[in-house]
């Protein structure tokens, strides 16, 4: 690595090229409150890593021990195989962190921030601009600039020193559905040129869109992680295909397709449950079916997301606590 190994190695410990942040065991509390207690958190090279979770989870806490922000009680950080807090010039020009909206001035211009956050190997900012959308900004002021704009512009000052790991904590927040695609867009382009990516996020239709893999915390605890499709597999529970139909014989035989839990009626309408093969079976038994009613006008699917599958872990780790 050309940032250089630690000197004091802990055995076993992952400093390789694979792994770009590697914590192990870190505690932290606040005036005797343990907030972050026992996180262990890989994130590897190339891949954008969503911390997700519930409020004060301590998913800043950890973050802002990564950047050398915060000092931990306990544990081993690496980053870039170097400690954030004892190397922190080292690491100040390699990791790109995105600013809050109340570090820039309102009368700052554009291209007056890109003076200020350039290091002595700073990229090409014209070519980042434009890449972000913002080359027609440059002279803009900080203050007249729309929320998706501002946050584009903390991209650009983010990625200004080339980067080896880009933190970006709330990326979105309070930003139009249209602004945010924007943001996402830009984050999703970053991803696909290997950019190493921590994304701290509420939102779970972003973290779904734009993480390879997700970490889920809750009380200063990793309660688990992997794919966004992992989480969903293991937590979100079944599909559900809802739709009309009269035929009293049904329920009957949809119960017997491959894959199917359970079949409910209220009123005329069947909820069809189970395994995400479901969908095509139930599918494939209304089309052969045909009759009469053809394929009901309010078919519909119901399929577990992101937000199902930590909204059930969280309660089970809740409950479980209170077991
Ligand atoms: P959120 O999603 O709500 O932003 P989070 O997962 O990022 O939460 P943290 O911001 O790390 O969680 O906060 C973890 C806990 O630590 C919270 O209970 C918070 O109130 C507390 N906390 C954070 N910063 C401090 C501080 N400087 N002093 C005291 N307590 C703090």
């Amino acid at each position: 690595m050309s940032g250089g190994r630690p000197s004091d190695t802990v055995v076993g410990m992952d400093t390789d090229e694979e792994h770009v942040v590697s914590v192990r065991g870190l505690h932290k509390a606040y005036a005797g409150r343990t907030v972050v207690n026992g996180v262990d958190l890989q994130v590897r090279a190339g891949e954008v890593l969503g911390l997700i979770g519930a409020n004060g989870a301590g998913k800043t806490t950890t973050v802002e021990c990564l950047q050398g922000l915060r000092r931990p009680d306990r544990g081993t950080i690496r980053v870039l195989g170097l400690d954030p807090h004892r190397d922190a010039d080292r690491l100040r020009r390699q990791v790109g962190s995105q600013l809050q909206n109340s570090a820039l001035p309102d009368r700052m211009r554009v291209r007056e921030a890109v003076a200020l956050f350039s290091g002595p190997h700073a990229a090409d900012a014209g070519e980042l601009l434009e890449r972000f959308g913002l080359a027609h900004r440059h002279g803009s002021a900080f203050g007249g600039m729309s929320g998706g704009e501002r946050q584009r512009l903390f991209l650009v000052l983010a990625l200004l020193n080339r980067p080896r790991l880009v933190i970006l904590d709330e990326l979105t927040q309070g930003l139009d559905p249209a602004a945010r695609r924007e943001v996402w867009s830009a984050v999703a382009r970053l991803r696909r040129e290997g950019t190493t990516v921590l994304l701290v996020t509420h939102e779970l239709d972003e973290a779904e869109a734009l993480c390879d893999r997700v970490v889920a915390m809750r009380a200063g605890r990793v309660l688990d992680q992997g794919t966004p499709a992992d989480l969903v597999a293991r937590h979100g529970g079944w599909a559900t295909v809802r739709f009309s139909l009269t035929d009293p014989q049904a329920a009957q035989e949809l119960s017997s397709l491959p894959g199917v839990q359970d079949v409910s009626r209220r009123g005329e309408e069947l909820a069809v449950t189970g395994s995400r093969a479901v969908i095509a079976h139930t599918g494939a038994w209304l089309l052969a079916r045909g009759g009469p009613e053809g394929v009901p006008a309010d078919l519909r699917v119901e399929i577990p997301d992101l937000e199902t599958a930590l909204l059930a872990l969280l309660d089970s780790d809740h409950e479980s606590e209170a077991a």
